[in-house]
């Protein structure tokens, strides 16, 4: 029996890394991807190497199809299989700007990025999933996204993200219509505000609003806290639920008198 193997992209870094080295403490065989060169990544894949010695690291941007080819080619050829992918890697608009004056080139790099890429990653990766049936059998298969609770919540200030998000949460529906008759579960796990260098310039916003009663649970999210429901749906704890959207906010989305 060889390792199911869970492909984490943006895995090198924040929420992402929280999440690829949670799923190799759970057992999984883990590839990572991003846009930073292997040398540059060496370091901050050395953790998950201590759990999972033959983890996997390729440069690929996920707005560029050749590259999504050639890290899923990678992945077959170090494991030789694929059971579990998670959409991680998403990117916030290079400026915040009012969407009175937001600029068209920054709405394409955020929607390509964030919505584009994974929507075609997910097919291909869907494809090969639906062919191992064949040689590897019917075990559990899954495909988390990781959208963001401004699927639903406005920022007036990065419409594009907001626009990304949503649509994430529509493909996390497609998805899961087309591919539950193979057995492979597609879930949204959607994070409030987490802890990474995505919200490194907000910080102080955030806090405050934290302080003064945004959220029910008083503190700032983790990658572990993310990372603890996708662990959940790529070992298949989570049965007959495809489809479904994790809400990991400390109650951010809970309308409240
Ligand atoms: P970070 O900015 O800390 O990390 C982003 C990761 O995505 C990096 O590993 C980066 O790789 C990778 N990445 C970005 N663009 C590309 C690309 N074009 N191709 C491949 N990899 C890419 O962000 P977070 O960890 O905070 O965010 C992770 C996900 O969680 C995103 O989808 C984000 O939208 C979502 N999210 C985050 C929230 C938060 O509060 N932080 C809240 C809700 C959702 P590299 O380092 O090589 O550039």
């Amino acid at each position: 029996m060889t390792n199911k193997v869970a492909l984490v992209t943006g895995g090198a870094r924040g929420i992402g890394f929280g999440i690829a080295l949670r799923l190799a403490r759970d057992g999984f065989d883990v590839a990572l991807s991003g846009r930073r060169s292997v040398e540059e990544t060496q370091a901050a894949v050395a953790p998950i190497r201590e759990h999972c010695p033959s983890a996997l690291y390729v440069q690929a941007d996920v707005a560029d199809g050749r590259a999504r080819a050639r890290l899923l080619l990678a992945i077959e050829e170090h494991f030789g299989r694929l059971d579990v992918l998670v959409n991680n890697a998403g990117i916030a608009p290079r400026a915040r700007a009012d969407i009175l004056e937001a600029r068209e080139e920054h709405f394409d790099e955020v929607m390509t990025t964030n919505l584009k890429g994974p929507y075609f990653l997910t097919q291909a990766a869907a494809a090969w999933m639906i062919r191992q049936r064949e040689s590897l059998g019917t075990s559990h298969r899954a495909i988390v996204n990781i959208g963001s609770v401004s699927a639903t919540v406005t920022s007036i200030n990065r419409g594009e993200y907001c626009l990304s998000k949503a649509g994430v949460a529509m493909a996390t529906r497609l998805w899961a219509a087309r591919l539950a008759e193979f057995g492979i579960g597609v879930y949204e796990v959607r994070p409030g505000i987490i802890e990474s260098e995505m919200t490194e310039g907000v910080r102080g916003k955030y806090d405050a609003l934290i302080e003064t009663g945004l959220l029910i649970e008083k503190r700032w999210g983790t990658a572990a806290d993310v990372a603890s429901a996708v662990s959940v749906l790529a070992r298949g704890e989570l049965p007959y639920a495809t489809g479904a959207v994790i809400a990991v906010d400390g109650g951010l989305t809970q309308q409240r008198l």
